[in-house]
């Protein structure tokens, strides 16, 4: 039993990259629906950012066009909403990695337009210029302006180049989502190293998980924000992370507190809003009393010469409601989770509308515990990002967090085609078996050769290491039982090990997988799988005529030699005359050839086959004597 393990000549080479270039600063990145923040870790310890003027971290995830094309972000973008809606968007989050048609429901919910011309690819914004031409935004490069800021912000902290980034998402985010927020960081001149998500983070930055003495813990991750409201469940093992499951509400959030203020004030002072300012002006004020709220009793504030009032007490009679609804979301994660408030060990604040105090009340009655708010509840997102990144700079160096493969891995089977095996996305560690067998009589050897990627041909994806399963004894073609099992390890390194049942032969190769691939190609490799989709259907459908021709070929070739002794010189001429049609077809690429031919010497063999398994009935019947 031989066992010899690959090193990687790429992976060597990308780890020593990695050790050369610390030094430089990875920065973690919180790219939220209503504010967006960097982070990093200075002498062991997490620091959000704030901008030049050092007033806050926060950036606004808001982006003005001026009439000239440029942009403004943040604060600055901020006074547009009311005045010029239709060039400042807002909540771009909400649309990345959609399509037109899943935001048919929520469309009219912005102030700006989303381009509906194409219902099924991604979506784009419509901005007027002022020369009365209409420009296009996507989702990604809206998304890639407020990363920029944040980038310059950063570099202005540090005064020097930043380009490696984690970004943080939603835990209930998809591929799409995913995918477009690491081209917006790409977009934005920062390679996107991790895409974390966000009640991961969170934990990261209360130190939960960073500890593998730890035994296993639940964590309830309760995030409400400006517009969305989050539960997620996590399972913290060894440092892996599992989503148990998620809930929540995308449209609720501080937003709904500021409408209701609003609400509460028109009626109680018969307000008129008729103007998009007067409107923009009391939903700021709102906002403060809100804030205000959170750490005073009473709020009294100016409004177009009239003085508004709010006490804490009427602000949270107006909210109960809503909290009373982001609870309902808690008893659901809990339900899908297939747990009950008891099994939760942590929960952890997080979103600026959690400083708000009776929500804190609240979910610490709900879950009969004190929830953890020691860090401010804007940042703890982006702390916990800054936190992963350092331990991808290789400065935290015992923690180990990988919760996904990013990649698919397989084997190459007959006809060049990539067979994945640990489909990408996968939680790690991972065991997973395949059965498969020999395709040629006699066969003695199996060659494995392991692929990393999502392209359909093992052409198009990274080899990552090949190994030669030998001494199969020799059996008819299909006869074997070859188990081949991939094991998958919270490092990224996988294992790849066959065995030939039947005889116990057995080999293995171990492979460094984690460092085998940069992100940058990973991206690049995904969007080329995207991108080859139509071809690659092409090409594996030509793969899948070629490999059953050259079956069906070999077989027809044994079906004479056999059935010698009964099939017509005639009989046997069509026969090889349809397979040397077909063998010649298996050559050229064009697989509705392929097909018709082995369609026509199917046809003519079909019959001829019933004849011979008859023929072969009876001539075992005689041969054994069977009794009637
Ligand atoms: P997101 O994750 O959606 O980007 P944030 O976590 O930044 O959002 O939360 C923004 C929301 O938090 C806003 O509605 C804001 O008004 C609210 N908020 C911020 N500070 C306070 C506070 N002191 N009291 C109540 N709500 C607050
Ligand atoms: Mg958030």
């Amino acid at each position: 039993m031989a066992k010899y393990s690959i090193d990687l000549q790429a992976g060597k080479v990308k780890e020593d990259e990695a050790v050369s270039s610390v030094g430089e600063t990875i920065v973690g990145i919180d790219l939220g629906t209503t504010n967006s923040l960097v982070a990093h870790v200075v002498e062991g310890k997490a620091v959000a950012v704030a901008g030049p003027d050092g007033k806050s971290v926060l950036v606004p995830s808001i982006v003005h066009f001026n009439s000239d094309g440029t942009t403004v972000v943040g604060d600055a973008a901020r006074g547009y909403l009311e005045t010029q809606p239709e060039r400042t968007i807002y909540s771009v989050k909400r649309l990345l990695g959609k399509s037109f048609r899943d935001l048919t429901d929520v469309k009219d919910r912005f102030g700006y337009r989303i381009i509906d011309e194409d219902e099924d690819r991604l979506v784009k914004v419509a901005v007027h210029s002022e020369d009365g031409r209409e420009r296009y935004y996507s989702p990604i490069e809206l998304s890639a302006e407020i990363l920029k800021t944040l980038k310059a912000r950063i570099e202005q902290e540090l005064g020097t180049a930043v380009s490696r980034a984690v970004i943080t998402v939603p835990a209930y985010f998809n591929d799409a989502q995913r995918q477009a927020t690491r081209d917006a960081g790409k977009l934005a001149g920062l390679d996107v190293l991790r895409i974390v998500n966000e009640p991961t983070a969170s934990s990261l930055a209360y130190g939960i998980g960073l500890t593998d003495e730890d035994e296993g813990r639940t964590i309830a991750v309760y995030d409400l924000g400006g517009g969305t409201f989050d539960v997620s469940l996590l399972r913290i093992e060894q440092g892996i992370f599992e989503v148990l499951s998620t809930n929540g509400d995308t449209f609720l959030g501080g937003d709904d507190f500021d409408q209701a203020i609003v609400d509460h004030w028109r009626t109680g002072y018969d307000l008129e809003l008729d103007t998009p300012e007067l409107r923009g002006g009391i939903r700021l004020l709102a906002e403060r009393a809100k804030k205000a709220l959170s750490t005073d009793q009473q709020f009294t504030g100016d409004f177009d010469g009239k003085v508004l009032n709010l006490t804490r007490g009427e602000f949270e009679n107006r909210v109960r409601p809503l909290v009373k609804r982001t609870l309902a979301s808690c008893d659901r994660a809990l339900k899908d989770a297939g747990l009950g408030k008891e099994d939760i060990d942590h929960v952890i604040m997080v979103g600026g509308s959690t400083r708000v105090p009776l929500i804190k009340q609240q979910v610490s009655d709900f879950f009969g515990k004190q929830v953890n708010d020691s860090l401010d509840p804007d940042q703890v997102v982006a702390l916990g990002a800054a936190i992963q990144a350092d331990v991808l700079a290789g400065n935290q160096q015992d923690v180990l967090l990988l919760d996904i493969t990013p990649l698919s891995l397989g084997i190459e089977t007959v006809g060049g085609l990539m067979d994945p095996i640990i489909p990408r996305n996968s939680k790690v560690p991972t065991k997973v078996g395949r059965k498969y067998t020999t395709s040629v009589d006699g066969q003695v050897k199996l060659k494995v050769a392991v692929y990393q990627g999502e392209r359909d041909m093992v052409a198009d994806n990274r080899k990552l290491g090949e190994f030669t399963l030998e001494n199969i004894p020799p059996m008819p073609a299909g006869i074997p039982q070859i188990e081949i099992h991939f094991y998958l390890d919270a490092d990224g390194i996988l294992r790849v090990k066959a065995t030939e049942h039947r005889s116990g032969t057995e080999q293995s190769v171990t492979i460094k997988s984690q460092y085998g691939i940069s992100d940058e190609e990973m991206a690049l490799m995904l969007m080329d799988s995207l991108q080859n989709a139509e071809t690659d259907m092409a090409a594996r459908a030509l793969a899948e005529a070629r490999t059953e021709a050259k079956n069906v070929l070999l077989s027809a070739r044994k079906f004479i030699r056999q059935n010698e002794s009964w099939l017509t010189s005639g009989q046997v001429h069509e026969i090889e005359r349809f397979v040397d049609a077909l063998a010649k077809s298996v050559e050229g690429d064009d697989k509705d050839e392929i097909n018709h031919r082995l369609e026509e010497l199917n046809t003519f063999t079909t019959p001829l086959a019933h004849e011979a398994l008859d023929r072969n009935v009876a001539a075992a019947m005689k041969g054994k004597g069977v009794e009637e």
